[in-house]
């Protein structure tokens, strides 16, 4: 390690900025800070609180790989306990000590050399190393329906709950039927005096089962062999890999299968051929992000539960009106209408070397090399940026990917080798084109419906080959697709 440290700062103190920062240290990195928004860590599982909210990845993998817990309840992590988890592993590495919070980045500019970071409260850092840890879904998606403005009982987004309003006996309607509004009209089913679903979109659902964890099993699980023979490594990965073969070849006979899984819920699920019918969609399973759920048809057809399918017209003063006229009366409007899953670091500002902004870079669409790095943008690294795998597992799985090639990135700075490190505009552009060519083979982009998987374009923005791709990708970067510049005579002053 030089004598003077690398001023490293990441931004966001969610998952990944958390393993950043922890990983960091690691590696005997002290001048790190990580500023984050909000007044604590856990990026999207301190924002979303709604009721029945849960991982749909099996609890013990989603961890951080050198931090299992064995103390899940569940088959499947509800967010509370995830969320405590992050607050715990937070703690006990030190990171909320590195972390300043209220404090909101909304300008980072490359100048001679260094990131100059702004914040909105006004203060101002510097960095020669600027991890970007900002989340993916983080910016919620209001949907523009007339008359919203004039509903005299509760509306809020799913993503900003408000716990102020009781639900007990209470007409509630939930606009959006991806994984978030399935989870929460499977929680409030039966607990709401009316529970309306607004379906704008059929999605096929997958039958998971969710089972509890003994106080035995969790108390077996604190002895790491146990647990590791529990977790079954071996047989998740090759899960993970069918399930991603599944996405990328439509005729794979992983894809065959877990489309028959689904059509197999459904007609097994719900007895009233009507409702079965109006729920059954007209795309691909797989082609918008699959559901996991062990109850929503169970729910759906809960004698206080209502399907409604007909569109929405407008929100009047008690309620929702659909296009055939019907007014819904209701109390409290959730929107489960997802988020703008293309905002990534934005809004805040971000200029390259030589004056190039991040805006007119990501003009057509949001793009990276390998999804961690970008031409003109030296020494910022992106976990969970554009174009990494998303799908059903565990992010945390993949930002630590991730970091094990931004660390490798790191020590070429820190050998003194370069000063600076991006990849060349020439790897970008080859990799951008395979990647479109690639996507557009994928059930995202061939399977007749339309998600948020999908750029401006139409074009899906996800990775879109298997998993073990990814991780021959992030196991050892190529080299010939970095400008590595001599380094100057003085480095990280
Ligand atoms: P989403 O998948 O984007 O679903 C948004 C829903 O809102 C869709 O049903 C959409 O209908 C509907 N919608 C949007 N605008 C509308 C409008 N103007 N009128 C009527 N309906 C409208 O959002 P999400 O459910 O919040 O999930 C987002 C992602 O978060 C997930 O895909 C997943 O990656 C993550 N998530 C994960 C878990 C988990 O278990 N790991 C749980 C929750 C969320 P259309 O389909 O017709 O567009």
């Amino acid at each position: 390690m030089p004598e003077q440290q690398p001023r490293i700062v990441i931004l966001g103190a969610g998952m990944a900025g958390i393993l950043a920062g922890i990983r960091l240290q690691d590696l005997g990195y002290q001048n790190i800070t990580l500023y984050e928004k909000a007044d604590r860590v856990g990026g999207t599982w301190r924002e979303n609180t709604y009721p029945g909210l849960t991982c749909d990845v099996p609890s013990h993998f989603y961890t951080y790989s050198f931090e299992r817990n064995p103390d899940w309840t569940r088959h499947l992590p509800p967010g509370p306990e995830i969320q405590a988890y992050f607050e715990r592993t937070a703690r006990k590495y030190g990171i909320n000590e590195l972390t300043r919070f209220g404090e909101e980045c909304n300008d980072a500019s490359y100048r001679d050399g260094r990131w100059q970071l702004q914040f909105v409260s006004g203060h101002t850092d510097v960095a020669d190393i600027l991890i970007a840890a900002t989340g993916v879904l983080h910016q919620p998606n209001y949907p523009e329906i007339p008359g919203a403005e004039s509903f005299q009982g509760a509306l809020f987004h799913s993503a900003r709950w408000d716990h102020s309003v009781g639900l007990e006996g209470k007409r509630i309607g939930v606009i959006g039927n991806g994984s978030t509004g399935v989870q929460i009209v499977s929680a409030l089913a039966g607990k709401a005096a009316l529970l309306e679903h607004y379906q704008r979109t059929p999605q096929w659902i997958m039958p998971v089962e969710n089972g509890r964890f003994s106080e035995e099993e969790r108390a077996a699980f604190r002895d790491p062999e146990v647990l590791a023979k529990a977790m079954n490594v071996d047989e998740y990965m090759a899960a993970v890999e069918a399930y991603t073969q599944s996405i990328t070849d439509i005729e794979s006979e992983a894809s065959q299968a877990m489309a028959q899984a689904c059509r197999d819920n459904l007609e097994q699920s719900v007895t009233d051929p009507v409702l079965r019918e109006r729920l059954r969609p007209d795309h691909l399973p797989l082609c918008k992000r699959l559901i996991f759920s062990p109850d929503y048809y169970q729910a759906i057809q809960h004698p206080q539960a209502r399907l409604v399918s007909n569109g929405i017209r407008a929100i009047e003063a008690n309620g929702i009106r659909t296009v055939d006229g019907e007014l819904h009366e209701l109390d409290v409007i959730v929107y489960a209408t997802g988020f703008h899953a293309d905002a990534f670091m934005r809004p805040m500002s971000i200029t390259g070397r030589d004056g190039v902004q991040l805006s007119e870079f990501w003009q057509e669409r949001p793009k990276a090399y390998l999804a961690v790095t970008m031409p003109g943008f030296p020494n910022l690294f992106m976990l969970n940026g554009p174009n990494g795998p998303v799908g059903n597992f565990s992010l945390i799985d993949i930002a630590e990917h991730q970091w094990g090639y931004i660390e490798r990135l790191i020590a070429r700075l820190d050998a003194g080798e370069c000063d600076a490190i991006e990849p060349s505009m020439h790897a970008m552009e080859t990799f951008e084109e395979e990647r479109v060519e690639a996507a557009k083979q994928t059930v995202w982009y061939r399977g007749g419906c339309v998600s948020w998987y999908l750029d401006a374009q139409g074009i899906p923005s996800s990775w879109p080959w298997n998993f073990q791709r990814f991780v021959d990708c992030m196991a050892e970067p190529d080299w010939s697709a970095f400008n590595l510049p001599a380094p100057a005579a003085a480095s990280h002053t």
